[in-house]
Order: structure tokens, then sequence, then C-alpha cells
């Protein structure tokens, strides 16, 4: 279901602008908080409250608890069925000082094919309805009741956004307007996409921006990511700059670290060049193995090192670990578990 559809359908049972914020309110913020919310529904005309309860259950229908996997981190990974029965993952963010949020898919597996990639390995099934993308926050929600249960959405789950880029832009009004959203809050995640950076500040609700490079190197990037934009990183870092002061938010860059590929000195020297004096935060993110991959992570001691090496050198970088790594769901992971049973 894509949300303008939604919004047609609610126009039709009699519904003025107001009465389908309240709805898409009360969906979007599935225990809301905001008095707008809460208006009384026999207020509503009559065909539209005859319509609710069902209309309900079908938007609960669009993303529905397959599973729930926590982490020992406060983070779950969640796979979520949608209404045709195809899986994605969800994951719910350890919560911070500002509250929790939820990591969300934006496509049924992924066409750029990352090497280290699970998801990217299966190719494109489909595309999410911008429906589907605002029903895993609502469902996140219930999950995480409270004010503050899930106050941040990052589109870095199953899915490249750019390749989504109305679906996703659609979802980010409405949580950024009825889903009660703080704008920078809303992260979209890319490879780099020229489409991006001309369709980002055009968007009445600006998101923030994060940019996948995992290299400096050109050949290097074609061969991890071998169907992302053939954009040099040079010219990404410079696209995204000029959002980031644009918007005044920084860019999120993340680099998953790859032993022996991109954990080199060259490539610390490489960062430094790129991003030393930029409107930018860079995220290293041991890789989370996957069996088969053929890639493996550095040592906690080495991506430590160079986290420390780049601070050093003006580059704001944080080490992360991905969220849910003891529970081995890594991106693709749970859904590519649930349809292939694992031995006993
Ligand atoms: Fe797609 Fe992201 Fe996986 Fe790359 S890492 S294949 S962009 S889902």
């Amino acid at each position: 279901m894509r949300l303008p559809d939604l919004t047609s359908r609610l126009h039709a049972l009699g519904a003025g602008p107001t009465h389908v914020q309240r709805v898409l309110r009360h969906w979007a913020q599935a225990h809301p908080h905001d008095r707008g919310a809460h208006a009384p529904e026999h207020f509503y005309p009559k065909p539209l409250l005859e319509a609710l309860p069902a209309l309900r259950e079908e938007l609960a229908g669009l993303a529905r608890l397959q599973a729930s996997h926590p982490g020992e981190d406060g983070s779950a990974r969640l796979l979520v069925r949608l209404g045709d029965g195809q899986m994605v993952e969800s994951v719910l963010l350890p919560a911070g000082p500002k509250g929790g949020g939820v990591c969300v898919s934006t496509q049924v597996g992924c066409a750029v094919g990352c090497r280290f990639c699970m998801t990217g390995q299966g190719g494109l099934v489909r595309q999410l309805g911008s429906a589907e993308i605002v029903a895993q926050v609502a469902l996140a929600r219930q999950q995480r009741p409270g004010l503050k249960g899930v106050r941040r959405v990052v589109f870095m789950g199953m899915g490249e956004p750019a390749h989504n880029l109305d679906e996703v832009m659609d979802a980010i009004e409405l949580l950024g307007t009825a889903g009660n959203i703080g704008h920078k809050e809303l992260v979209f995640s890319t490879v780099g996409d020229l489409r991006v950076f001309e369709r980002l500040p055009q968007g009445r609700v600006k998101p923030a921006l994060a940019l996948s490079l995992h290299t400096t190197r050109p050949a290097l990037r074609a061969e991890l990511l071998p169907r992302a934009p053939a954009l040099a990183p040079a010219e990404l870092v410079r696209l995204a700059e000029d959002y980031a002061r644009a918007t005044q938010y920084p860019i999120q860059y993340q680099w998953t670290l790859l032993e022996g590929v991109n954990d080199g000195d060259d490539e610390l020297e490489g960062i430094a060049e790129l991003l030393a004096g930029k409107y930018a935060m860079m995220n290293l993110i041991p890789f989370n193995s996957v069996e088969g991959s053929g890639f493996r992570r550095p040592s906690w001691e080495r991506a430590a090192e160079m986290a420390r090496w780049l601070n050093q050198r003006g580059v704001l970088t944080r080490l992360r670990r991905s969220a849910g790594q003891d529970v081995d769901a890594g991106c693709g992971q749970l859904r590519a578990r649930a349809e292939r049973p694992e031995r006993p």
C-alpha cells in the first residue's frame, strides 16, 4: 500500500484534512502522546467511523511480527512478515539518552549486491510501499511503547533506499509530521546516488544522511559494491558535504571493516585526506561474520587503533558494533535463516 492511496481512501470515506491527519497520527505513533491523535472519533464522518476498525486491521497486517531476537546490547532483531508473506528485518536499536530507535527495511532484497552483505546476494525481490515502511515503525512502537520508545528511524535495513526513492520520501514525510519524529532523527542511508542528492534537499522533511563509503579507492569500491553508481568517493564526499552544510546535520559515513581489505594504513590516509575538516562523523563497523562470505572482521584492537588515529587526524570517528551481533543477525541473516531452516 502506498500512502497517497491510503489518503485517497480516507477522503473517499468522507475524511477532511484534519481527520486524515488524526488517523495517520494514531497509526504511525502507535501509542500516541500528542493530543491531536486522541481527538474524539465520534466527530468523524459516519462512513469513516464505520470503516476504521477494518482499516486499522488492514494497516496492522502490513507488517506483523514473525519473530524477535533480543541482543545483549539492548537491541532486538525483528523478523517482519509483510501482507503477501514476504519477510524483511527491522532492528530495535538500543535506547540512548534521547530514547530508542528503529532501523527499517525499504525493499525485499537489494539490487546493489554488496559482496559482504547477505541481502545483496539474493538480488531484489520487490519494493516496499511507503505504508509498509511506516508500518514497521508502528510495529516497533508497539514493541517499545512510551514517549521515548522510538525517537529515531534509520533507513538502513534491507534494501537501498535510493532505489525506492518515491516511497521512502513519502514515508519520511509522514514520519516527520504525523509520526512525530524529529527531522534529523530520520536517517536516510545510501551507497550514494545522484538522485538522492537532487531529491533530499527538495523534501518538506529533510532527513539526515548516512553514506556507505567502505573504501577510498574507486576500483575497490566497484568490486565491493558492484552495482552501486560509479561515483568516485571524492565526488560522493563533495555532494554529501553540500547537503550537510545546507541542512546543518553532519553526514554519517559508514565503513564496514573487512580484514585485509579496507583496514590498511593506506585507507586511513585516504580517509583523512577526504574527511578532515568536513562536517562528518565516521562510523567504523567491524564486519558481522557471514558464513561462506570469505570476509572477516579485523581484531577489535586494530579497529580501535584506526579510530584513534583518525580522531587524532581531525576526523571525528566512532567504533561501533552493528546492533544485535551476538544473535548473529546481520543485515539479511534472519530472513535468510527463516527461508532456509537451520540444521538441528
Ligand atoms: Fe543492499 Fe545495503 Fe546489502 Fe549493500 S549492504 S547489498 S546496499 S542492503
